[in-house]
């Protein structure tokens, strides 16, 4: 039988980490460019999925020595590729019991609005009381209103089980299933500000803040400086005084270069479109987990704490230092393998 229960289990035999179910009338009063209602007129409910990043993915980049783990497994292969296939399996499950549902997965760059909630000038509403293609869902207020966890000051969406260790993948449906209560439980952000003290860019402005109301709750969080975060997330930071042989140029036409927190000359290649994370979330994911874990809120629990060591920056001023065991002196093994 199809209930609440049965589709839970599906989805955490599919591989989903923790999933949680929303009625539809908890979006009740979402501008029409975010509502489920507009892709699925007939919707009952809103299946919320969690896709845990492994912590070991942010070990490289905590350690300053390999940065594409975090940024494909724990970024653009959980949300391209594994997530899609739970959603997809989990769709399958529902439809064979005669329910339609959309695997919604992580489709951002189709949106029709920028971050800002601004529409792009890419397309146009095919008709009256129609959004313009492509709605876009809201992940985390979906994740929120299914009853998956708390939005942080940050923005980032917190979790008892992980933190703010996740990505949020959602399955719109006909069916209509017994809904999770809105997240109660233990208060996960505690304003500590650790994600603003340890953000590279300062993209957070604690005295800005943007409150929303979501199903009668107010829920409330920093204002962020997208651009500022979108060129520090890459490593750079904008400085048209340097020299243009050293740096490269972004999309806004500033001359950039890479900032404390990146080791890269240049950004390197995406990997699963995304491939690009290199501040390694400093801030809202890594400084955000260590005061979490430390307070003991989050159940995923480690033997060791995350960070280990000092952390490290780059100075981009002085010498490289020299590598103290360079490749060229190890006799490789592969010289064994025919
Ligand atoms: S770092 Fe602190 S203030 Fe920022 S989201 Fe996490 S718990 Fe909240
Ligand atoms: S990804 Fe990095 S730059 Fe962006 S808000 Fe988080 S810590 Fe700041």
């Amino acid at each position: 039988m199809l209930s609440a229960d049965n589709v839970k289990k599906k989805a955490k035999a599919l591989g989903a980490d923790i999933v949680s179910i929303g009625s539809i009338d908890r979006w009740e009063g979402a501008p029409r460019q975010m509502d489920p209602r507009q892709i699925m007129p007939e919707a009952r409910s809103v299946i919320a999925m969690g896709f845990r990043v492994m912590r070991g993915s942010l070990r490289g980049v905590e350690e300053g020595t390999f940065f594409s783990n975090y940024s494909s497994m724990g970024y653009g292969g959980l949300n391209w590729l594994y997530m899609p296939m739970v959603s997809i399996n989990l769709a399958k499950h529902i439809e064979d019991r005669g329910f339609e549902a959309v695997p919604y997965g992580h489709l951002s760059p189709w949106r029709a609005i920028n971050n800002d909630g601004s529409l792009r000038d890419r397309s146009r509403p095919a008709g009256h009381g129609k959004a313009a293609p492509d709605v876009m869902v809201h992940l985390r207020i979906a994740a929120f209103l299914c009853g998956l966890g708390e939005i942080g000051f940050s923005k980032i969406f917190l979790t008892p089980q992980f933190g703010p260790r996740q990505r949020i993948g959602i399955l719109i449906t006909e069916a209509e299933f017994e809904p999770d209560p809105i997240y109660d439980g233990l208060q996960l952000c505690d304003r500590c500000l650790e994600c603003v003290k340890a953000c590279p860019i300062g993209a957070f402005d604690p005295q800005k803040t943007v409150k929303v109301n979501l199903a009668g709750r107010e829920v409330e969080w920093m204002d962020l400086d997208l651009a500022a975060c979108a060129m520090a997330f890459r490593g750079a930071q904008i400085d048209d005084d340097v020299d243009e042989e050293d740096s490269y140029v972004n999309h806004a036409g500033h001359r950039t270069r890479p900032g404390w927190w990146s080791p890269f000359k240049k950004k390197p290649g995406n990997i699963y479109t995304h491939g690009q994370a290199i501040c390694g979330a400093r801030g809202c994911m890594r400084a955000c987990m260590i005061n979490l874990e430390e307070r003991g809120v989050v159940e995923n629990q480690f033997e060791k704490p995350f960070r280990r060591r000092k952390p490290w920056s780059v100075d981009w001023t002085a010498e490289p230092p020299e590598s103290e065991d360079p490749v060229k002196d190890w006799t490789p093994q592969s010289e064994n393998i025919k």
